[in-house]
């Protein structure tokens, strides 16, 4: 947990005059990104999860409404401490499947390692929030030779989704460690990182970081965006670096109210991802985390937002809409079906054809 006790003038700049990540509620107040009256209540927040806004991130907030789309990924909300009804601490049952420390592996063909719990910035909806946090629990060198030993045993795992936490706050010897370590195992054909980076810290992805991320290997960054807005010019530059040293994009979103979860903003960001030659992945239902439920939409308004994009928004621009079954039974696609038990299918403006006439 960061350390929420700011002094009265806290500096917003590092030594080299660099502006730096916002971590407590004091540099909030400082920054003017929260009335200091709010200031105490905001702090029960942040004593319970982790607060991280980059420089790309303030600079958003600061240029819209608190409760626009950036202010409300990022900014310490009092409802996240009212815990609703079926919301819990693992929502997805990642333990479940932890085979060794850092190392999930619920599919056969591919396992998630988390080098680091820490983020560039914390979302307010993460379903991972009980998890992550700075300076807790990254693998040290000896926890991450024996998750790398368990996929080199392996034959069967042919794709490693580096995750988290935000993999690529690690620095880019770390980062170009791991991807040297896992491009030397034969079996495995995919190497996949996600991360907000490229948009939510863009300078994180310097040449250095760009060069770590080479492999042999096939090479895919999902990249987690929530609102058009997030793709500001050095974000999308960021992305372009990615791109232009051959790594693949994709692009994976969160539907959350207030932020995404009408018509036109989630057009609107999917076409982002497109114009930015990432390719729309996961459209994801929102977990059942703790202290959540401001942000969660039901299934019926996902399904609805999903038909609104078919007939309308080219084909790339589709993502796959998927839930997480609790517990630990996977993700599902939960889109809206088109065919029907007895051979009719609709078309996208909602009419039947009837498949046996
Ligand atoms: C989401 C997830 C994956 C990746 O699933 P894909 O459908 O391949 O994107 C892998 N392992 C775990 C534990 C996951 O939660
Ligand atoms: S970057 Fe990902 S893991 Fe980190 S807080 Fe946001 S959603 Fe959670």
């Amino acid at each position: 947990m960061p350390a929420d006790v700011g002094t009265a003038s806290v500096s917003l700049t590092d030594e080299t005059d660099r502006p730096r990540t916002l971590r407590s509620v004091a540099e909030l107040v400082d920054a003017r990104l929260v009335a200091p009256q709010a200031a105490d209540e905001l702090e029960h927040v942040t004593r319970r999860y982790a607060l991280a806004i980059t420089p790309a991130m303030r600079d958003l907030i600061a240029g819209e409404s608190p409760d626009g789309p950036i202010a409300r990924q990022f900014l310490p909300d009092p409802r996240e401490l009212v815990v609703g009804p079926g919301e819990r601490i693992d929502p997805i049952g990642d333990e479940r499947h932890l085979a060794v420390k850092g190392l999930v592996h619920r599919y056969p063909d591919r396992v998630l390692l988390k080098p680091t719990h820490a983020c560039p910035v914390y979302c307010r909806f993460c379903f991972r929030r009980e998890m992550v946090g700075p300076g807790g629990e990254a693998l040290d060198s000896r926890e991450l030779g024996v998750a790398l030993d368990y996929i080199r045993e392996r034959p069967t795992i042919r794709e490693v989704i580096l995750s988290g936490g935000d993999p690529l706050v690690l620095s880019p010897r770390r980062i170009g460690e791991i991807v040297a370590a896992l491009d030397a195992i034969g079996h495995l054909e995919v190497i996949r990182v996600h991360t907000r980076v490229p948009l939510v810290d863009p300078p994180r992805i310097s040449a250095a970081m760009v060069a770590a991320l080479e492999s042999r290997k096939a090479v895919y960054v999902v990249l987690h965006a929530n609102h058009a807005r997030e793709f500001t010019t050095a974000g999308r530059a960021a992305c372009a670096r990615l791109v232009r040293a051959g790594v693949a994009m994709l692009g994976q979103t969160v539907l959350l109210r207030g932020i995404n979860a009408d018509a036109a903003a989630l057009e609107a960001l999917l076409r982002a991802f497109v114009a930015n030659r990432i390719k729309p992945y996961y459209l994801h239902h929102p977990d059942m985390a703790p202290g959540t439920s401001h942000f969660r939409v039901t299934i019926e308004e996902g399904q609805a937002l999903m038909r609104s994009l078919r007939g309308r928004v080219s084909g790339l621009a589709q993502p796959t809409y998927v839930l997480d079954i609790p517990d630990g039974h996977g993700k599902v696609p939960i889109g809206p079906a088109y065919l029907d038990g007895e051979g009719r299918v609709s078309d996208p403006a909602g009419v039947c054809h009837d498949l046996m006439r």
